[in-house]
């Protein structure tokens, strides 16, 4: 992702809630757990890398039950980028729900899972960049298996090709994989039933505070802020506003409603970015309890665009 300029701080809104931590439908541990089993096999995950090949089989393997039952799609691609053609491949995962009458509205829940191909040659490893929200969309999706959603279905998409492949950021080289998969459901007629697609990037971090991320769909973020009254989590989201180049944009700009679940800060007081896209980008850098506000926050924004 590549943020802008603008950075505006907002009142800190402290949450008095205090939140009975009785078993948790996903536990932060579970998503910590995940994370470092993925790190394990997968470390670097840089396109057409033996990473990024494990990365890809490390998904399909939490899959396997919604691959018998065919709503395991592999999305393969052939992108044009500054480094010649790549193969690409967003992985997604059907949860259809168990109502007809809402089956076809589908709320599309969305991380990148790869790492930066220009970042091929440093121990660049993306423990909160990729892999912890990854590591959440499994334990979302483990979560959706035992409890079939009764409202709109859920999609889980894997997005492949979200970082640029040279250093510099721009609109022709960055976000492949959304720009591939939205154009193709512009044409196939799957966009209109998308009532909501919700990112998560950079969200394991253990100082994390949710931007209130300008892209994206105000009354979504309205529903963010909810949520996290809700579960008690306010004090960890939109401290501060920002606009964010992310997987979201390709979708916004085909009309569908967008959230950006994300924190763009990732570093010390003194250089709030200095962990993004280095080798300090590590898996010590991560909270249990930062990824259970993260979980809470995804299941709670779930629960009210169901009740939209
Ligand atoms: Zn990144």
């Amino acid at each position: 992702m590549k943020h802008t300029a603008l950075c505006i701080a907002a009142t800190l809104a402290l949450s008095l809630t205090s939140g009975v931590n009785a078993q948790k439908p996903v536990t932060g541990a579970h998503v910590m757990e995940l994370t470092k089993e993925y790190l394990a096999v997968a470390p670097k995950r840089y396109i057409g890398s033996p990473g990024h090949l494990a990365a890809e089989h490390f998904i399909h393997d939490h899959f396997k039950p919604e691959a018998a039952k065919g709503n395991y799609i592999d999305d393969t691609f052939t992108a044009r980028t500054p480094q010649g053609f790549m193969t690409m491949h967003n992985l997604l995962v059907k949860f259809p729900s168990t109502n007809p009458a809402k089956r076809d509205n589908v709320i599309v829940l969305a991380s990148h899972y790869e790492t930066n191909y220009w970042l091929k040659d440093i121990n660049f490893v993306g423990a909160n960049d990729g892999a912890c929200t990854s590591a959440l969309l499994i334990a979302l999706g483990e979560y959706f298996r035992d409890h079939p959603p009764t409202g709109d279905s859920v999609w889980l998409l894997f997005t492949d090709g979200e970082e640029s492949i040279t250093s510099q950021w721009s609109d022709s080289d960055s976000l492949y994989g959304t720009r591939h998969i939205a154009a193709k459901w512009s044409g196939d007629g799957t966009l209109p039933h998308i009532k909501a697609f919700v990112l998560a990037d950079m969200i394991g971090w253990k100082d994390m505070n949710v931007t209130r991320e300008t892209n994206s769909t105000p009354w979504l973020e309205d529903l963010l802020a909810k949520a996290a009254k809700e579960t008690g989590h306010s004090n960890y989201v939109f401290r501060e506003s920002m606009a964010v180049d992310d997987d979201h944009i390709p979708f916004k700009q085909r009309g569908v409603p967008v959230l950006d679940i994300i924190d763009y800060k990732y570093g010390t007081s003194s250089d709030p970015e200095a962990f993004h896209h280095t080798a300090q980008d590590t898996i010590d850098k991560l909270s249990v309890q930062s990824l259970q506000v993260s979980a809470d926050l995804f299941l709670g924004v779930i629960k009210l665009i169901n009740e939209h």
